[in-house]
């Protein structure tokens, strides 16, 4: 740190992204990717596009805006673009989140949560998972500011049923609840269809996960078109370029290709299953996940231990060291090939 940098920045604990080493090849499991490319009809039509790039892009987005609206069975009003979804929610958070408003979350969920409002200097409130790593949403009764929810929870990959969420967004008329569907295409049920209903709840989506873009970054919320204009308010007093044109072009494609962001979402749920039956045969402990990454622990060898003996054969999973859920490790959901890479590493480890 600079003897110039001021006390925000001085307290600002910046978020730490699941590691990307250079040194070897390895079997990635760390970070949520989607282990397949992105549609090639989708980079077919990005490519065809590369000759614009000397223009700056739309800074509305409109086409985009109304292909994502399409597919939500919304309008493009209701639709604001992020360069990833965290940016929506950095956003979000500068929109909605105030002194007397704190932004309100689950002790053990998305990393990024606490280190946007620390960033923003605004208060944060944790709310404890249940016994069972469940969010509750009867413990969110009397608290109140921006909640946000992730849905399904990362890195648990619990997920909560609509009904519950519909409960909470009825109870808090004067908050603004946000909920995060980073992982919603794996087995969860969106609540996009409540945005109709209720005029404080903001729905946020990423094409990083299930539409295998995480490097193009590309998220999208869908609210109230009063709740749009807000978040469009800080995105245009920061960067109304945040999404360039090859990004653009490369989720219209995604969009027009909606098959193959089917077809992988259910290959990843099967792998999942297998996985987990896997896991389970060899004495771990698995959640039951929604998602594209499963939290497991085994009673006989440690989080880090375990995290630290499959880095050394060649295989990278998360793992967090945090009070509730160190004995824990966080796995990406791959291919077939890189969950048997897995499960031969875990059977030589536990001997
Ligand atoms: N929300 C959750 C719960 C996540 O795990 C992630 C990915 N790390 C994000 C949001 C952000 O994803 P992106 O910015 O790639 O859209």
């Amino acid at each position: 740190m600079s003897r110039y940098a001021n006390t925000l920045t001085e307290a600002i604990m910046p978020y730490t992204p699941g590691e990307q080493p250079q040194d070897q090849q390895y079997v990635k499991l760390n970070t949520n990717e989607s282990p397949f490319p992105p549609s090639e009809k989708a980079m077919e039509y990005a490519k065809e596009n590369l000759r614009s790039l000397n223009l700056y892009p739309d800074p509305t987005a409109a086409e985009l805006r109304s292909a994502v609206a399409m597919s939500c069975q919304s309008v493009r009003e209701e639709v604001v673009l992020g360069n990833g979804s965290d940016e929506l929610l950095y956003f979000a958070f500068k929109a909605f989140g105030s002194t007397r408003r704190p932004i309100v979350s689950a002790d053990i969920t998305y990393g990024c949560y606490p280190v946007f409002a620390a960033a923003l200097g605004l208060p944060y409130e944790e709310v404890p998972l249940d016994e069972g790593f469940g969010i509750c949403v009867d413990d969110y009764q009397d608290r109140h500011g921006v909640i946000v929810i992730a849905n399904p929870n990362a890195p648990t990959g619990r997920a909560l049923e609509m009904k519950e969420i519909d409960r909470l967004i009825a109870s808090h008329p004067d908050d603004v609840i946000i909920v995060d569907e980073a992982y919603v295409d794996f087995g969860g049920t969106s609540v996009l269809p409540l945005t109709k209903k209720y005029d404080n709840l903001v729905v946020i989506q990423t094409f990083s996960k299930s539409r295998s873009m995480a490097g193009a970054r590309l998220g999208f919320a869908v609210a109230d078109r009063r709740l749009i204009s807000d978040i469009n308010k800080v995105r245009n007093s920061f960067n109304p370029y945040n999404i360039n044109s090859m990004t653009m072009s490369l989720g219209l494609g995604t969009l027009k290709d909606r098959n193959y962001t089917y077809a992988n979402c259910r290959t990843i749920e099967k792998n999942r299953k297998y996985t987990v039956e896997a896991l389970t045969e060899l004495g771990f402990k698995v959640l039951d996940s929604k998602a594209n990454f499963i939290f497991a622990t085994h009673p006989e060898i440690g989080g880090q231990e375990l995290y630290v003996e499959l880095k050394k054969r060649g295989v990278l999973v998360r793992h967090f060291d945090k009070e509730r859920i160190r004995d824990y490790n966080r796995i990406s959901i791959g291919t077939k090939e890189q969950m048997d890479a897995l499960l031969e590493k875990l059977r030589e480890i536990l001997g």
